[in-house]
């Protein structure tokens, strides 16, 4: 991810004008390896996800 950051002025990307906005994914799944082969063991979710701008892929700052 870019290390750029923006603000969002008017509902849009201060930096590009972009109205559209992504979060990282905040959830991953925890994997074992045996037998050759990934298992996944369960999923966890992270609590603070970030928002970047879809079209810049700045980091949002509110
Ligand atoms: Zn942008």
């Amino acid at each position: 991810m870019a290390k750029a950051k923006a603000k969002v002025k008017k509902g849009r990307c201060s930096k590009c004008g972009a109205g559209e906005f992504i979060t990282t994914p905040n959830q991953y799944d925890v994997l074992t390896f045996s037998k050759g082969k990934f298992e996944i063991v369960g999923t966890e979710l992270i609590n603070d996800f970030k928002v970047f701008c879809r079209g810049c892929s700045a980091e949002v700052i509110i």
